[in-house]
């Protein structure tokens, strides 16, 4: 029921019934009336005739007409034996008894066929109080009542049919006229007759006899007087006119078959009823059919209802329609922005400004590389592209909406499992894009990562946002699932201060680097090492490397880390190729650094001034699906390579796109990850894909690095697979420089199970 009252139909209907009991359209009742009525009025039929006394201009009792002359007048009138008399003239009694008593004498022989009317306009009394109510001469000649209710500007609109005053009950003048005998109803103004069809005779004319002979024989004759602007009252689509123009055309009204008014209910209860088909049709056609019917009935169907005598008052369905679509314009305008204009899916701020359900997770994906196919499509395609993938979600996630935001994310919500299962859920649902997407002629693999927020106390604005942190994450760190934390949130105030903690650290020696021997199987000796960043918080205890890393992206201090990182490998490399001259050196490059425009400057103004060999220092980096610009991050490499830079593409098979990765990049070596590695010896299946990847590199002409060798089986089954080069704990573990320096002049570099253990 709340849903309801929030639609556009609910609101639209509200507000017109509220103006229908507020008479708040009033107005545009008036201005519908004016309208119709100015245009198509019909003829009256000339049963009734009228004879305006016009005032005298310059002499005559104050502007009226002489009671003799009215006296006279009345008599003419007798003589062409009219119907009947209706006097709807200012009486003047006058000063002479006599001539007064000439007048009372010919409307006595009328009898029942005479009638004085009486104004009583818009509950304006004065009339009423004349003297003519009692007047004594004119006692026993009938009474009738013009007294018109008027809308907010004057028109009429309707008049009771008859009055009491002081306990007599007077006819209505129209009802009067029209010999109507219905009682306690209402007489409704009959606009649609045009007042000036009425015939008017100028009473001085028939004062003179210059009328058609027989024009008022047996004809209902009203003698009336020009009246003063004052006087005149509104008559829908003729402006201001006599008030006994308003009683005769009413008079012929009663020929209608009713006499009835429906007021703003029918033309409202009519429209509301075909806009709610409207709204049910399923059909577009239908739709549009219905609505343009609701639209019309409130216009047309007044028309020929008043004809037959109905009125009604069309404007509260006019506000009502008019609110419906407005509303609906709004809500439209407002939904553009709460939907991906490629795709037309609702966008992730349409998914925050959603109640979520207790017990759901919101989870984001993102597409790797997402920009890139957009750039090999029409632009006419990406919505399909968007739409494909969302499809696949929505099969894959059971989730009957999938949001999708600016650039490759797509959100839903589900039902949260136990966090294992969901998180294997999420690899399902990542193996669903193993098969490539096709749009149009372009085939395209991708690879996804998934954004888990579990934290039903937050709101769902800071939920979406922490899912899409968590995405963004994964994708920066090739894994298939990042989870937001709570207790991520407490270290807000760490992630803060970062920025000077790191500077902190490096000044005062709790961050340093690690070294990791590497082993050469074609010379069986120590040939090189990977420095590795360690941090040893006084509080914190050490902090994971990779977790610091990243902290320190966001904090966009990894620049200052990394060209640490260097300068200290540079150090170290002197100490350590003391006794050869070969020895490698290898670093880590963040992926958020690869692209930057002055990596290549920076690394050659640092190789310059340390005067060390670039062919002795290998750069390795992760795959670079978090990097922003790829054509830069290829330019920069390419530029390292030509300095004499080794580029080594670390973390081999995990990621996505190793493979055209390895095909895009200019290359010397190539790690395997420990993942593949440390299975090798109980796993063939692993064990074919690192001996064909080592086949693979060497085709290629690229140096093999075995990551994570943990024992001895490994290590020799390596060997015979002709790996080129051995890292993992193994062979030694990550260690100070100073103990790498003393274990490689000890051991002579071999493996020693010092070495091992350490
Ligand atoms: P990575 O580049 O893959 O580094 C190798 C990681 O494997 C190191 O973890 C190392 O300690 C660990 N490892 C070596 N041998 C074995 C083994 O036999 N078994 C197992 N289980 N692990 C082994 P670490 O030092 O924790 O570093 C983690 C990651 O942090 C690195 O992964 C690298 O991505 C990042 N990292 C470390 N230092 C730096 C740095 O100076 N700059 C950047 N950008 N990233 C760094
Ligand atoms: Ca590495
Ligand atoms: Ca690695």
């Amino acid at each position: 029921m709340r849903k309801f009252i929030r639609t556009p139909f609910a609101i639209a209907l509200l507000i017109g019934l509220l103006c229908a009991l507020s008479g708040g359209a009033d107005p545009l009742n008036h201005m519908y009336w004016n309208i119709r009525f100015k245009f198509g009025g019909q003829n009256v039929p000339n049963s009734i005739v009228v004879i305006s006394e016009q005032v005298p201009t310059v002499d005559g009792a104050n502007g009226q007409w002489a009671s003799q002359d009215q006296s006279r007048l009345i008599e003419i009138i007798r003589r062409q034996v009219p119907q009947r008399v209706f006097f709807d003239a200012a009486l003047v009694p006058g000063d002479e008894h006599a001539i007064d008593g000439k007048f009372s004498e010919v409307v006595r022989q009328f009898g029942d066929d005479f009638s004085i009317v009486l104004h009583a306009g818009n509950g304006d009394q004065s009339t009423f109080g004349s003297p003519l109510l009692d007047d004594g001469r004119l006692h026993g000649t009938q009474r009738v009542i013009s007294a018109w209710k008027t809308n907010f500007l004057g028109y009429a609109t309707s008049s009771a049919t008859e009055f009491v005053r002081n306990g007599k009950v007077y006819k209505a003048f129209a009802s009067a006229l029209a010999r109507d005998p219905r009682q306690g109803k209402r007489i409704y103004a009959a606009a649609e007759f045009d007042p000036e069809s009425v015939p008017v005779l100028d009473a001085r004319h028939v004062l003179n006899n210059q009328f058609a002979p027989g024009l008022l024989t047996g004809r209902t004759v009203v003698v009336t007087q020009a009246r003063g602007a004052s006087q005149a009252i509104g008559y829908h689509g003729h402006g201001r006119v006599d008030p006994t123009l308003v009683d005769v055309t009413a008079a012929y009204g009663f020929r209608r078959p009713f006499s009835a008014s429906w007021g703003p209910w029918f033309p409202l209860l009519l429209a509301s009823t075909l806009l709610l088909v409207a709204q049910r049709s399923e059909k577009f056609r239908w739709r549009i059919a219905f609505a343009f019917l609701a639209a019309l009935a409130p216009i047309a169907l007044p028309i020929p209802l008043q004809l037959i005598g109905i009125t009604t008052t069309p404007a509260d369905a006019f506000v009502m329609l008019a609110v419906y679509a407005s509303v609906n314009l709004w809500h439209r305008w407002r939904s553009r922005f709460r939907h991906t204009s490629t795709s037309g899916l609702p966008n992730l701020v349409a998914l925050s400004e959603r109640k979520i359900d207790p017990g759901h997770d919101v989870v984001v994906a993102v597409i790797a590389r997402y920009e890139e196919f957009l750039a090999t499509l029409p632009t006419e395609q990406h919505g399909e592209c968007a739409q494909q993938i969302a499809r696949r979600l929505a099969v894959g996630s059971g989730s009957a909406q999938i949001y999708h935001g600016e650039g490759g994310q797509f959100a839903w919500t589900e039902e949260a499992r136990a966090l294992d299962t969901q998180f294997d859920h999420l690899d399902g649902l990542k193996a669903l894009f193993s098969a490539p997407l096709r749009i149009g002629d372009h085939t395209f693999d991708t690879n996804v990562h998934f954004g888990l927020d579990r934290n039903g106390a937050l709101d769902a604005h800071t939920r979406v946002n922490s899912a899409l942190a968590s995405a963004t994450e994964a994708l920066t760190h090739g894994r298939t699932t990042e989870s937001f934390e709570a207790a991520r949130l407490a270290d807000a105030s760490w992630d803060l201060s970062l920025h000077s903690r790191i500077d902190d650290g490096l000044r005062n020696g709790e961050i340093w680097l690690a070294f990791q021997p590497q082993w050469d199987f074609r010379v069986n000796r120590i040939s090189g090492a990977e420095a590795l960043i360690r941090w040893n918080h006084p509080e914190r205890g050490p902090i994971k490397p990779d977790e610091f890393i990243l902290q320190a992206e966001r904090a966009g201090r990894i620049d200052t880390l990394t060209y640490w990182v260097i300068e200290q490998a540079i150090s170290a490399h002197a100490a350590l190729s003391v006794g050869d001259p070969l020895f490698q050196m290898s670093i880590n490059l963040s992926g958020q650094m690869v692209d930057k425009p002055s990596l290549v400057s920076n690394f050659s103004e640092i190789v310059r001034r340390r005067g060390i060999d670039a062919r002795r220092l290998t750069v390795e980096v992760t795959e670079t699906s978090g990097v922003q610009n790829r054509p830069a991050a290829r330019h920069n490499l390419s530029q390292l390579r030509a300095m004499g830079f080794r580029l080594s593409i670390d973390d081999f098979g995990t990621g996505e796109a190793s493979l055209s990765y390895l095909a895009e990049l200019p290359s010397d070596e190539l790690k395997l990850d420990r993942r593949f590695v440390s299975a090798i010896t109980t796993c063939s299946r692993n064990r074919t894909i690192v001996g064909s990847t080592i086949g693979l590199a060497h085709a290629l002409g690229q140096v093999v690095v075995a990551e994570g060798i943990e024992d001895e089986e490994t290590f020799h089954m390596l060997r015979a697979m002709d790996c080129d080069h051995a890292q993992g704990y193994w062979i030694g573990r990550p260690v100070p420089l100073a103990e790498l320096v003393s274990r490689c002049s000890e051991t002579g570099r071999s493996i020693s199970a010092a070495f091992r253990d350490c």
